[in-house]
């Protein structure tokens, strides 16, 4: 037998981190003590009250059954009460809210919906593999809109070719974003919404990171701009606000075509998620929101101590507003795969070359929060000792 793979997945881009795998390996085999900062997955556990509410949930006979493809109109319910209450934002249950088996999931199906070959999505780069991903298997093309300091890491509209913009059907935007940890001001999301007007293409804004913030800074949605509702909506997760990575649970709010569309992609492919998975995130997001509260004082404090050190070493690191990422400029001299593969040879430290995430990643590391502020402490130590 010949196995052959569809075209789809044979275009997908190489995985990039392969080698800086193969070298982690290695040096972990050489018995060095690995600090990771590689991995953008939070190292604390899911606050107990949320492990509890699962717990009982799996004993009720009721949900061992098939789930709804939408999720439980009680998880839409408690979803559309924390953008109340978050946003100040009033969606429909029924019709404006969708369960997602994580937002990855959705982000993955939603294409399906609308993009047919021919087709354009833009991409913001570097940034989450998925919307690339999404587009491949849906036969779409992606048109990239490189991040850059000089334009504070927001894409340029008015860079698009008409050609491209004839075609494109829907742009992925990410603020607070992963992997730069740039924030949006207000005037950005109003210009996307004329943009996807004028242009008629739909916005999807994936705010995974809206919880994870410091000093006063505080994320807004996207739909909180005027016209936004009309043109998109917006993905969230309860993986990064609750670490819940694992438990596979996220919701999709917007324009009631748009989520109907992609509800109805998800009931062709998927059955929704376990409800009892659905039952803890209802828990998460009806909780008085002191666990985020805690989570944020505890990055912040890890921020600090990275970037401090950082910049005592003469990095040009900015102290990031959100997300629990810091996206330094590597020093002069180096690529972003020299630099991480001297930081893991000389002391053990992991981090992501920012090329991992698109071209325009050149030149920078990705350096995730997610280990304790004493072996961040450990890591400033470790860097002194090359530079
Ligand atoms: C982590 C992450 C997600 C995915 O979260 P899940 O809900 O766990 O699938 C989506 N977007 C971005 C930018 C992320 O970093």
């Amino acid at each position: 037998m010949i196995f052959t793979k569809s075209v789809r997945l044979q275009q997908l881009p190489p995985y990039l981190f392969l080698e800086l795998d193969r070298m982690k390996a290695e040096v972990r085999e050489k018995g060095v003590d690995i600090i990771d900062l590689g991995i953008g997955d939070p190292d604390l556990p899911t606050p107990e009250f949320i492990v509890e509410r699962m717990i009982a949930s799996v004993k009720e006979a009721r949900y061992h059954r098939y789930p709804s493809s939408r999720g439980m109109l009680s998880f839409r319910k408690a979803a559309a009460e924390w953008y109340k209450k978050r946003f100040d934002l009033s969606f429909d249950p029924a019709s404006e809210v969708v369960v997602l088996i994580g937002s990855k999931e959705g982000i993955a199906h939603f294409p399906i919906a609308f993009v047919d070959p021919g087709d354009v999505v833009l991409v913001t780069t570097p940034g989450y593999p998925v919307y690339n991903i999404g587009t491949l298997f849906s036969g779409g093309e992606t048109y990239y809109l490189p991040l850059i300091a000089e334009n504070d890491f927001l894409p340029d509209l008015d860079s698009i070719p008409a050609d491209i913009l004839k075609r494109a059907k829907i742009l992925w935007i990410n603020y607070p974003n992963n992997p730069t940890a740039a924030v949006a001001p207000p005037e950005f999301f109003a210009r996307v919404v004329d943009f996807a007007k004028e242009n008629n293409i739909i916005v999807c804004h994936d705010n995974a990171y809206s919880e994870m913030t410091y000093d006063e800074y505080i994320a807004p949605s996207f739909l909180e701009t005027p016209g936004a509702k009309e043109v998109g909506l917006e993905f969230h997760s309860l993986s990064k606000t609750y670490n819940m990575t694992g438990w596979r649970i996220g919701f999709a709010v917007g324009n009631p075509e748009l989520i109907g569309s992609l509800a109805q992609v998800k009931s062709n492919i998927d059955s929704g998620q376990f409800e009892a998975v659905q039952e803890a995130g209802i828990a998460a997001l009806e909780s008085d929101q002191s666990c985020i509260r805690k989570m944020q004082e505890i990055y912040r404090e890890r921020r600090d101590i990275l970037v401090s050190g950082l910049r005592d070493l003469g990095l040009d690191t900015p102290f990031p507003k959100a997300t629990f990422y810091v996206w330094t400029p590597v020093p002069k001299g180096y690529t972003s795969k020299d630099f991480s593969s001297l930081l893991l040879e000389k002391t053990g430290i992991v981090c992501t070359p920012g090329n991992g995430f698109g071209q325009s990643g050149e030149g920078y590391v990705r350096m995730a929060l997610t280990v304790s502020k004493e072996r961040l402490a450990e890591a400033v130590e470790r860097f002194r000792q090359i530079f």
